[in-house]
């Protein structure tokens, strides 16, 4: 599907909601999600960030986002079931979420992690999905197909030495898009992950800071795999892990 061409109006009529929506690939999907025809809810921690993507997408002629402000590392339920209450009283249900944030972390061996940073690191690639989740299931329901998108990696699939924490947060992130996947099987929900494979953000330059940008996808190249997801044309894929960029 990665080579998937999304109608104009594919996502039209659609409330989306995407973490870490100010920078790398997260604002990319939102800015591709809007110019599709979504009202997208843009949750980040860095409001200037978030700014800049709800500008540019007033700007496309989009429909109009709206930002919520949120650390996830600090979020905590009673955020979360606020949240869910704002989207049902301005929109009325929530079409679909795209789970992008996430915490690189330590990359180094693995004797070497210290508490308090892996639990940042899963609070922030993990807790924070699973409790959003929790509070976002009745707007979710409210929708006639929902869609719910992870973010995984392939260090999430097969364990890869010094990847550390982040790798047991992406297969925890499987687990829990398995888990969903099984337990709302046939009811108006789907979820899925995705994994964008090597792409130019600076999460991809902070772990491997000699690589050659250039070399790589740009976080647009890998959108018709956000697209095909998001929108009814995948309405029977569910619980699939699925590549934007598959080995040849
Ligand atoms: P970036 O680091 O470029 O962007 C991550 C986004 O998450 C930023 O907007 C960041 O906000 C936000 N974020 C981080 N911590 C928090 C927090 N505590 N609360 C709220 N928002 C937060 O990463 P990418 O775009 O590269 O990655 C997007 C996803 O893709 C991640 O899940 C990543 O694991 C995955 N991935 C990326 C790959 C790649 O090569 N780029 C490869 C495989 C997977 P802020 O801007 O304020 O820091």
């Amino acid at each position: 599907m990665n080579d998937y061409q999304a109608p104009s109006a594919l996502l039209s009529n659609k409330t989306i909601l995407i973490t870490g929506a100010g920078d790398g690939i997260g604002a990319v999907a939102a800015k591709t999600y809007a110019e599709h025809g979504a009202t997208c809810i843009l949750l980040g921690r860095t409001v200037s960030k978030l700014e800049q993507v709800y500008d540019e997408i007033v700007a496309s002629g989009s429909p109009e986002s709206a930002i919520i402000p949120l650390d996830l590392n600090g979020a905590t339920t009673s955020h979360y079931e606020q949240m869910a209450m704002t989207i049902k009283d301005q929109f009325g249900r929530l079409d679909g979420v795209l789970l992008n944030a996430s915490l690189l972390g330590h990359i180094g061996p693995f004797a070497d992690i210290e508490p308090d940073q892996w639990q940042q690191l899963m609070q922030v690639n993990v807790n924070s999905s699973a409790f959003m989740l929790k509070a976002l299931l009745p707007v979710l329901r409210a929708s006639e197909h929902a869609s719910v998108i992870f973010t995984t990696s392939s260090v999430g699939r097969v364990g890869r030495s010094f990847w550390n924490g982040y790798a047991v947060s992406k297969f925890a992130t499987e687990g829990m898009m398995q888990v969903l996947a099984a337990e709302y099987a046939n009811r108006n929900m789907r979820f899925n992950c995705i994994n964008p494979g090597a792409t130019r953000t600076q999460m991809r330059a902070s772990a491997f800071p000699a690589e050659d940008p250039n070399t790589l996808k740009t976080p647009q190249q890998i959108m018709p795999l956000y697209l095909y997801l998001m929108g009814d044309d995948s309405l029977e894929v569910n619980g699939q892990s699925l590549d934007c960029q598959p080995k040849k």
